[in-house]
This record gives C-alpha cells, structure tokens and sequence, in this order.
C-alpha cells in the first residue's frame, strides 16, 4: 500500500475530520473513514490508496457514458478500491465496498499508457475516484501537459472546496444522479441527496463537460414524480445536458426485478419534453442512443452497441442547419 498524507483534515481537539465529502468522517486515532482509506494515524490524515490501481483498461468512451465528448474515441480507465457511498445495488461492489489487488501506478506511468493506447485521456471511474483526490490531482496536470483529457464519473458526494479544486483540473465528468428523493440516498446508498445536487449544479456553470445518468430501479425511483423531479431539476440547469436513462439489473444486495423496457421508454418520453438529449442504456432499442440535431432533428451521431459514428456534425455544429451542439471532439 502506498501511503500519502490525505487532503483536506482538520484536526477538532484529539479528532481528525476529514473534509472531502459530505460523510465528514471524524475519525479517533486508529479509525478508518467510510471510503476505507483515510484513516487517522498518530494524529495524522493518510490515505492508503495513492496509484494503488484496481483496474485498468481501454474502454470506448460512450461506455463511460459520456455520449458528448470525444464520441467514437477510446479512453484509458481506471479505478481505486472503495467507495464514500455504500449502495446496496453496486454492480461494483467487489472493488467498491470490498478490497481487490492492486498494483501502483505512478501518475507518469498512467499518463505513458494513455498515450501509448491512443487514447483521448484517463477516466477515473469504476468506484469511485473522489476518494482517490490526491492521485488525481497529480495525474491531471500531467494530463494536460501532455495533451490528454481528465475525466471522472463520479456520484457527485464531495465538498464545495476539493469539488473546486477537483474542477479546475478535470474536463469532463458523468456525474450519477441516483434519485430526487433523499430518503433514496439516505437508505439505498447511506448518503445525502443535497451534496450531490450541489456538485451538479457547480459543474453546470462551469467549463467543465458534464453528462447525467440515472438508474432507473422499480418501486424505488420510477414513478411518474420521480421522473418529473429528475427532468425539471435538470432542465433548470440547462436543456443541453445529455442525460442517460438507465435500465437496472440486479446486483449486489438488492434483489428487485430488472427494470422493464415500458419504464425506461415513459421516463425517456417525458424527458425527452424538456431536454434535447436524453438516451436510453443497458436495454438495445435501435434509435435511442444516437444523438439528434435538437433543431431539425438530422441524425449526429449514430450508435449501435459501442460502435459510434459521428455522420452529421461539422466540428460541433450540425451540418445541416448549424445548430451549435455541444458536442466536444
Ligand atoms: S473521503 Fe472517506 S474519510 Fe473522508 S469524509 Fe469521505 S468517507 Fe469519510
Ligand atoms: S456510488 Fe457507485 S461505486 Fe459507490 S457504492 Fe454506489 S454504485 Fe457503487
């Protein structure tokens, strides 16, 4: 394990707070925080998990999902041990509540594998890559430096400040927006639902590119409110977010059916009112994953699985009617 002062302690009397995310863990000598790594040691913040890699791999963008930056280009992806949230239906859950093998990475040495694969960048993802601030600090200018994007697809469960200091390094991120309900976070995940909301409203007035996904799970985020919270509250952000409406299986601790394909389509039906990119993932309904010029409907980018052709843009405007799309490449 390799050992690194954490960021963001403050020390209370004998107590160390940790301030990254919202769980503001307060941790005696010798505790470890929520996320498993931060722990007090000899009245000192560390953290365990600095380039210890999980996992790494070359995966297509749009698996991230992120369907507006880079479409149709590959991206190095990794991820940490752990996670500040605890949902009972991570499909992650080995890496994120339990621990896996590493192996460390040093940030020179990640940023020399994403360029060697090609690749548009490093997304920090998988787990979850809030808990591995430091790493990522150190990774991204390095990123920069060398042409590459950083990106994070994160549950948005951080503070404002590290969020800022994390914002000016990042450029694009695919935040999860689990459920308008707090009782959901509060009991699903064992989280808070206004941190994360927080989180999505900075990096909407940022320069940051930002992507939504939410998981659709039966009885427990899929009435019609839930869907008309969700898509008012992202409509008052901005119609130009792509958001990705996701069909759940079951995974982990929760036991409830997959979703079905009626739900995912009334969800997508009645964002699609308010939002000029909504997609559907984890079902195949041919049509629902391409994107479309929101002013004369010309198709901009077609999907079919993870084969993307982007067929209708000229640089990000559409090509027919020169609709700035928003669409990074
Ligand atoms: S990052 Fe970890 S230790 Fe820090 S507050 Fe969050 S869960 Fe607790
Ligand atoms: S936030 Fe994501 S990685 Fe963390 S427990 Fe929940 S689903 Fe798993």
């Amino acid at each position: 394990m390799n050992v690194v002062h954490a960021a963001y302690a403050e020390k209370v009397n004998d107590v160390i707070v940790c301030r990254l995310c919202p769980a503001n863990c307060r941790l005696t000598e010798g505790k470890v925080g929520i996320c498993g790594c931060r722990y007090n040691e000899n009245g000192t913040l560390l953290t365990n998990n600095y380039g210890e890699v999980v996992t790494l791999a070359v995966d297509p963008i749009e698996k991230k999902p992120l369907y507006h930056f880079y479409p149709g280009r590959e991206i190095l992806s990794t991820g940490v041990n752990g996670c500040n949230l605890k949902c009972i239906n991570c499909q992650n859950w080995s890496i994120s509540q339990e621990k896996a093998p590493t192996r460390y990475v040093t940030p020179e040495q990640l940023v020399a594998a994403a360029i060697e694969y090609d690749s548009v960048g490093v997304a920090f993802t998988y787990t979850e890559p809030i808990i591995w601030f430091e790493y990522i600090m150190d990774c991204a200018p390095l990123l920069q430096r060398a042409g590459l994007k950083t990106v994070l697809v994160t549950n948005g469960y951080i503070n404002p400040e590290p969020l800022r200091e994390l914002m000016q390094v990042t450029d694009a991120m695919n935040i999860d927006l689990k459920a308008l309900r707090p009782e959901f976070y509060k009991r699903i995940c064992k989280g808070k639902l206004e941190p994360v909301l927080e989180t999505i409203r900075q990096v909407a007035q940022s320069t940051v590119h930002l992507e939504l996904t939410n998981l659709i799970i039966p009885s427990l985020n899929d009435s019609e409110k839930d869907f008309q919270e969700l898509v008012d509250f992202v409509s008052s952000l901005s119609d130009m977010i792509p958001l990705h409406l996701s069909a759940y299986h079951p995974a982990y601790k929760l036991q409830v059916p997959s979703t079905p394909q009626e739900t995912v389509l009334r969800a997508y039906e009645l964002a699609k009112q308010k939002l000029n990119y909504v997609f559907v993932g984890n079902l195949s309904i041919p049509g629902l994953s391409d994107t479309r010029c929101p002013r004369c409907d010309t198709l901009l980018v077609e999907r079919s699985g993870y084969i993307t052709r982007v067929v209708g843009l000229h640089g990000s405007q559409c090509k027919k009617c020169g609709f700035e799309t928003g669409i990074i490449r």
